[in-house]
């Protein structure tokens, strides 16, 4: 197996793996950063029931709070502590049942539903289902830590989703250096003695386990925006979204995920077990590692959170109220916490060409950066292509943040092909618009026609008592005494 063409060979810096994963306790409130509650306040709900459009209740409790913001809308379950399920879950039949009642989405990053994925490909017959076992980001840690402890559960969740997509084979994918995930892992296979199940160990290379470089390391496969693996003949799934089918088909989702929380300010790196709509500040709290109560670090530097790892995660403001209002959800596989030295001033970009050699999809970083503005040249360089993985940003010596670019010349595109679509509705409406108004104007001349054509025909009364005196003419009724001269 060769390494693919760019990427970063970075330290994996797995903190927190020597110790078990610990289940965080039931937080007092759960809050969901969602969009078109489907409840009310006060409302008594069930664990698996469907709160607000793709959101479920992760435990049984009532409504206490609905908060509409400019962008979204929060709401706030108050948990009984007894986790009621929703008959649907203990109902479920089948597979598909029960990853429909369990409301799964996809633990990977992209949020997809898990249900629609599969329903787009039940039976489908494609050739490969990879298992994205590769969590390339430095310090994630989470799957490893599944697979660690629960690799018959995770191997038994695949057995599911290939019984569902009728594939011919899986490969599940792991990096070099989880030696003792590997070995977990092997021995499960072992012991599902299921031939068409393989595992694949691939190098430890950042960022290995983004899905479209995944499946060019593992098939030569070049997705390109607008494809799915399916184009491809392949399905991709995460390793944790494997296990969360396995509860699932057990009729007992767990409807929660394990969440890796690492960086140089925290007191105790570790991996949590939380529940959906658990707030950052239970979960920082619970395992000691709130900002600020840190005693390994001094408090120097600026201090950082990011959601969802060191490079790709999105930064978060450290302040306890932003924490409370933020919780975990399928897509929070890590809370990494980090203070940092003053960071050097953005120069002059110096044409050295290091980011397009890292560049895993074959990009040219600098002409992004120069053409920022341009949709032409964006398009042209094919901004869109750019998976944010921020290996430019790394090796640049002028310290210039590209990605953090790209990101505003992605909006910049997407508003344009908004723009695009606008101008072609409107278009679209004028033309409507036009022939509502010629097909109007011929009706209204037809019709016009058709009353002077009926005018035309219709006899007035002299031409009436004309034409009856001929006919009583022409039957003999009239005598020559009738005749008026
Ligand atoms: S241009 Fe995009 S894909 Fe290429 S290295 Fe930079 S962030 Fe990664
Ligand atoms: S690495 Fe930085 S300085 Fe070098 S070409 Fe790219 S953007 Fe310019």
């Amino acid at each position: 197996m060769s390494a693919f063409r760019g990427g970063i060979a970075l330290a994996p810096n797995k903190q927190g793996l020597s110790k078990p994963i610990t289940v965080v306790p039931l937080p007092s409130e759960l809050v969901f950063n969602t969009n078109k509650p489907l409840v009310n306040i006060g409302d008594t709900v069930l664990a698996g029931q469907n709160i607000a459009a793709n959101t479920i209740a992760s435990t049984s409790g009532h409504i206490s709070d609905i908060q509409t913001h400019r962008s979204h809308s929060t709401i706030t379950l108050i948990p009984d502590g007894e986790s009621k399920y929703t008959p649907a879950i203990t109902n479920a039949e089948n597979p598909i049942a029960a990853i429909e009642a369990a409301g799964l989405t996809g633990l990977g990053g992209a949020g997809f539903s898990t249900l629609k994925k599969l329903q787009s490909q039940q039976c489908a017959e494609l050739v490969t289902l990879v298992i994205n076992a590769a969590e390339c980001e430095p310090m994630i840690a989470c799957d490893e830590a599944l697979m660690l402890e629960h690799a018959p559960q995770v191997i038994s969740g695949i057995n599911t989703l290939m019984q569902i997509t009728c594939c011919l084979q899986c490969i599940i994918a792991i990096e070099d250096t989880k030696i003792a995930a590997i070995n977990t892992i092997k021995q499960a296979l072992v012991d599902s003695a299921n031939p068409k199940l393989q595992l694949r160990v691939i190098p430890t290379r950042y960022p290995g386990g983004a899905e479209t470089v995944l499946l060019r390391q593992l098939s030569g496969a070049q997705l390109t925006k607008s494809q799915r693996p399916a184009d491809h003949d392949m399905l991709c799934f995460n390793v944790a979204t494997a296990y969360s089918v396995h509860h699932a088909v057990a009729n007992q989702p767990i409807f929660g995920r394990v969440v890796t929380i690492a960086g140089n300010a925290t007191n105790q790196p570790c991996n949590v077990s939380a529940l959906f709509g658990t707030p950052l500040t239970h979960l920082l709290q619970h395992t000691n590692n709130l900002p600020g109560s840190s005693t390994a670090n001094p408090p120097t530097g600026k201090m950082t959170i990011k959601i969802g790892g060191p490079l790709s995660g999105r930064e978060s403001n450290a302040s306890v109220i932003d924490l409370a209002n933020t919780a975990v959800d399928p897509n929070c596989n890590a809370i990494i916490i980090e203070r940092t030295n003053q960071t050097a001033d953005e120069q002059a970009c110096i044409r050295c060409g290091n980011c397009a050699d890292v560049c895993p999809e074959s990009l040219l970083p600098q002409q992004l950066f120069r053409y920022q503005s341009n949709v032409d040249k964006l398009n042209e360089y094919q901004l869109l292509n750019c998976i944010e993985c921020r290996c430019c940003d790394l090796v640049c010596p002028s310290a210039i943040q590209l990605t953090d670019y790209f990101k505003q010349s992605k909006q910049i595109l997407q508003k344009q092909s908004q723009l695009q679509v606008d101008a072609q509705l409107a278009e679209a409406r004028y033309a409507a618009r036009e022939t509502r108004l010629v097909r109007k104007a011929r009706e209204r001349e037809q019709e016009l026609l058709e009353k002077k054509r009926k005018v035309a025909i219709a006899p007035t009364p002299a031409a009436m008592d004309i034409a009856a005196a001929l006919a009583r003419a022409k039957a003999g009724l009239i005598k020559p005494s009738d005749k008026t001269s």
